[in-house]
């Protein structure tokens, strides 16, 4: 490939996780000057886009080379045009000569820039260490633990599973990256559902090409250690999750360690095939819920500390308290404040915090969360449609959901049972205690209901 390939593929990229807008503001003059032994230089047409290629996009487009060329990518530099056509004609060298523009070397200490290895997919700023346990995952992290110590031999498969945001990829990247600390001669790979699809339907469409089909099978079947993040993505997709199937029991039967991840229980996956489900349930499935506020605290504690923040402890208390839907939404409200104070030399006031946060805190939060959202929650979850929960309808399939709303009205909204039966279709009170207190006892009992329950939660507060 020659730097003009290269760079064509790597828009090609960045156009997909892009959007249009932003895709065309700042890549239309762009170009490849130079690409050798992993250091590129891009041109920009003028200042303010090299300001924000560095700042702001300088991770997508190393991870894009990575993608595209399959090797590391050591050093990028952006350099100011002045002159506008036959750019890619002109060598690095001539240009550097000329003293076009002076490249500015991109830190590659800042732990942000951090990059996955483009053999294994992980990324080295994913470990324990960093990893803040609280009551919501500390059985996931305990499991990842035991894993990391006997992969292959003790939780096999092991499945996480949880909203967006949560950690599930973090714990698992951090379980690769561990056990290639501690056994050298390991191969971890990791690859999101859609990289595990891509892969396959490259190696059917190059099928005849014999080196393809030894490649897919080296990658995927030939490791110590699979990670398979988002899995529910394959659910519709069946011929792959055929492949899959089989690179999963050829693993399987070799005691490798298989590690998967989900927004639901196996069982809860539409368009999951049978027996897939079954092998997921029959090792270990762990949930990541959401945490709660001292566990909040801690992380953005944690996370000051890991990019020398120093953010008052008021501040994060006000943070900790009003972001309640995920880690990763914390984490951005933490560096938008940290952002605001260096701007202004000062530490913002609660009531400034107030006005920079105005978006995050008026997601779904315990105040806004409405009966509504519970219904449509619900039904979603157990594929009905959220007028048959205000129906009359007495069939199970719609009674059950129903009364899990009930349930969820009480303990999450704590509204009285005369105004949950109002929201349920004007429903007896009476109605929504014994709905209550079915669901409360069941729970005590049933080990899925409760990973239901726990799902349906993290939908009504993440999105
Ligand atoms: P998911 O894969 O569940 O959507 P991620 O693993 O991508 O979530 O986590 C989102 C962000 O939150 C990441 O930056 C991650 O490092 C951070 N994060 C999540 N949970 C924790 C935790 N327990 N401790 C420290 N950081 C966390
Ligand atoms: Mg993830």
């Amino acid at each position: 490939m020659d730097n003009n390939q290269i760079w064509q593929g790597v828009l090609g990229e960045l156009e997909l996780s892009l959007s249009k807008a932003n895709f065309t503001t700042w890549f239309k003059e762009t170009n490849v000057l130079l690409g050798k032994g992993g250091e590129y230089i891009i041109s920009v047409p003028n200042g303010f886009t090299k300001e924000w290629l560095q700042n702001k996009y300088h991770k997508y487009i190393a991870q894009a080379i990575q993608n595209v060329t399959s090797s590391r990518v050591t050093k990028i530099t952006y350099e100011i045009n002045t002159r506008k056509s036959s750019l890619s004609a002109i060598s690095a060298d001539d240009s550097l000569r000329e003293g076009v523009a002076r490249p500015v070397e991109m830190s590659s200490t800042n732990e942000n820039q951090a990059l996955s290895d483009p053999k294994t997919g992980l990324n080295p700023k994913y470990t324990f260490d960093n990893f803040i346990i609280g009551s919501n995952n500390e059985l996931a992290k305990a499991a990842a633990m035991a894993i990391c110590k006997n992969p292959g031999r003790v939780y096999n498969p092991f499945f996480i599973y949880g909203g967006v945001g949560l950690g599930k990829t973090h714990l698992v990247q951090a379980i690769g990256n561990e056990i290639l600390k501690l056994n050298k001669k390991m191969g971890a790979v990791y690859a999101t559902s859609e990289k595990f699809t891509d892969d396959f339907i490259n190696f059917i469409r190059n099928k005849s090409r014999e080196g393809d089909l030894s490649k897919f099978k080296d990658t995927y079947r030939g490791c110590d250690v699979l990670i398979v993040d988002d899995i529910q993505f394959l659910a519709s997709k069946g011929r792959t999750q055929e492949a899959f199937f089989h690179a999963y029991n050829s693993l399987f039967q070799n005691n490798k360690q298989i590690i998967l991840t989900s927004d639901k229980p196996p069982k809860a996956i539409s368009g999951l095939e049978e027996r897939l489900v079954s092998r997921f349930e029959g090792g270990m499935v762990a949930d990541i819920s959401l945490p709660d506020p001292e566990t909040r605290k801690a992380i953005l504690l944690a996370k000051c500390k890991e990019r020398s923040y120093s953010v008052s402890d008021e501040i994060l208390n006000y943070i900790s308290q009003n972001i309640q839907s995920n880690v990763r939404e914390l984490e951005g409200v933490l560096s938008k404040i940290v952002a605001h104070g260096e701007l202004n030399n000062s530490e913002p006031t609660i009531e400034e915090c107030k006005a920079i946060l105005p978006d995050a805190t008026s997601g779904p939060s315990r105040q806004t969360m409405s009966s509504k959202k519970i219904i449509e929650e619900v039904a979603s979850f157990y594929d009905i449609d959220p007028s048959d929960i205000l129906a009359k309808n007495r069939r199970k399939d719609i009674a059950w959901p129903r009364q899990i709303a009930m349930y969820l009205m009480r303990k999450e909204l704590s509204k009285s049972y005369p105004a949950i039966g109002d929201d349920t279709g004007g429903r007896d009170h009476t109605t929504a205690i014994h709905a209550y207190e079915k669901v409360r006892k069941e729970l005590e009992v049933n080990k899925s209901l409760k990973q239901e329950i726990e799902a349906v939660k993290q939908k009504l507060y993440v999105e």
